[in-house]
C-alpha cells in the first residue's frame, strides 16, 4: 500500500505527523497532490480548542485553504485531466436545496461538507476531492499567473469578498477596518481595489499596525486608544461611510456603531465565542443614521472564482502576506508562529 505523511489531530492540541495510506478514490472523485496549504485562524481555533468529532479513535487532517495538483481522476470525470494545478474551493453543499441551485452552497443547511473541517483537509501530501466538489465546480483551474501559495490564499480573500460585496465599498468612501490580522488587511486591500478615499485599521497592538503599513503605506494605522479622535478627525466629523469587523470582540461591533455616518455600512465579519453573542448595541444609532448592518460568513464558488482572478489580473496582492513558509514536519512550528500573531499568513508547502 502507497503511504503518504499527514499530520492528524487527534484532540485539542494534539497533532501528529503520521505516515499514513494515500486516500482511495472512487469513480466520482478526484485525488489531488497537494502543494500549498495556508494556516488559518480556524485551524488554530480547532487545534487550541479540540473539534466535536475529532477524537483518539476519529483523528482528522486539518487544512481548509489549499491548492494542488491533480495526480489522479475517477474514470467517470471528463473535465480534469491528470497534472492540472487547481484550487479547490472548500464549501460544499448538498447541490439540491434552493441554496445550492442558485449558486450558495456555502448557505446549505441540507449537508454541508468541508475538507480540514468535517473531512479530511490539505495538511497531507494528498487529499482527496468529493464528488460534490467535482459535481458542483469547486475545483478550479488556476491561471498560470497565480502560484499555488497564492491560490492557498485565496479562500479567505473570498470570505472577505462575500463581505465586501454585501457592505458595498465605493470610490471616495471612509472605510475602517478593526482588527489588523491578515483577514484585516486583505479587507483593506479590496477596499483600496474599489478606490476608497481613507483605509483605516485598527488593532490594540502597536506591531500589528506596523506590519499593516509596512504592506500598504497608504493604509492609515490607529491604535484603539485614539480610534474615536483619529476617525472623526480623518472623516472630519462625518463618520464612517463602511466599518468592518474583523476579530472575535465583542466590544467592537459596539463601537462600529458609534463610528458610522449617516447612512453608513456596517459588516460584522468576525465571528463571536458562543458565550459572547450577545451585544448590548444602541440600536437608535441604526435608526436616526439610516445604518446598514449586514454580517457574511464563508464563500461561494462564484466568489472564490472571482478572487481568483483578481489574484491572477494583479487586482489585489496576496503574496505580501505570506510570513513564512513551512514543510510539513515542522507544522507545529507554523501554527505556534500563527498563534503568536506577530505574522501574517504562514503556508505549508510541499514538492
Ligand atoms: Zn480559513
Ligand atoms: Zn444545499
Amino acid at each position: 500500500m502507497e503511504t503518504m505523511l499527514a499530520a492528524r489531530m487527534y484532540g485539542k492540541q494534539d497533532i501528529r505527523i503520521e505516515e499514513i495510506p494515500i486516500p482511495e478514490i472512487n469513480d466520482n472523485e478526484i485525488l489531488l497532490k497537494v502543494k500549498s496549504a495556508a494556516i488559518c485562524g480556524t485551524d488554530l481555533r480547532m487545534y487550541m480548542n479540540g473539534y466535536k468529532d475529532i477524537a483518539e479513535d476519529n483523528p482528522r487532517i486539518l487544512g481548509h485553504e489549499f491548492s494542488g495538483v491533480i495526480e489522479k481522476v475517477g474514470k467517470n470525470i471528463t473535465e480534469y485531466k491528470v497534472g492540472t494545478t487547481v484550487a479547490v474551493a472548500p464549501n460544499m453543499g448538498c447541490g439540491v436545496c434552493d441554496y445550492c441551485t442558485s449558486g450558495k452552497g456555502h448557505l446549505c443547511q441540507v449537508s454541508f461538507q468541508a475538507p480540514g473541517i468535517n473531512i479530511d483537509g490539505a495538511f497531507a501530501e494528498y487529499i482527496r476531492i468529493p464528488e460534490q466538489a467535482v459535481r458542483q465546480g469547486n475545483v478550479i483551474i488556476l491561471d498560470e499567473r497565480v502560484s499555488t501559495e497564492e491560490a492557498a490564499l485565496n479562500e479567505p480573500l473570498s470570505c472577505v469578498y462575500n463581505a465586501f460585496q454585501k457592505v458595498g465599498v465605493y470610490p471616495g468612501d471612509n472605510v475602517l477596518i478593526i482588527g489588523a490580522g491578515p483577514i484585516g488587511i486583505m479587507h483593506a486591500k479590496l477596499a483600496k481595489m474599489a478606490g476608497a478615499a481613507n483605509i483605516m485599521i485598527n488593532d490594540l497592538s502597536k506591531e500589528r499596525l506596523d506590519i499593516c503599513r509596512k504592506v500598504d503605506k497608504t493604509f492609515i494605522g490607529i491604535h484603539s486608544d485614539e480610534l474615536e479622535q483619529e476617525v472623526m478627525k480623518i472623516t472630519k466629523g462625518k463618520g464612517l461611510d463602511v466599518c468592518i469587523t474583523a476579530n472575535p470582540a465583542p466590544v467592537t461591533q459596539k463601537i462600529a456603531l458609534s463610528l458610522m455616518g449617516m447612512e453608513g455600512r456596517i459588516n460584522f465579519f468576525g465571528g463571536l465565542p458562543k458565550d459572547k453573542e450577545n451585544v448590548l448595541l444602541n440600536t437608535n444609532s441604526i435608526h436616526y443614521k439610516e445604518l446598514v448592518v449586514t454580517g457574511s460568513t464563508k464563500a461561494s464558488v462564484a466568489m472564490f472564482s472571482k478572487t481568483l482572478q483578481f489574484i491572477a489580473e494583479g487586482l489585489v496582492d496576496v503574496k505580501s502576506l505570506i510570513s513564512c513558509q513551512y514543510e510539513l514536519e515542522n507544522i507545529q512550528e507554523a501554527i505556534e508562529a500563527s498563534r503568536n500573531a506577530t505574522g501574517l499568513k504562514n503556508i505549508i508547502n510541499f514538492k
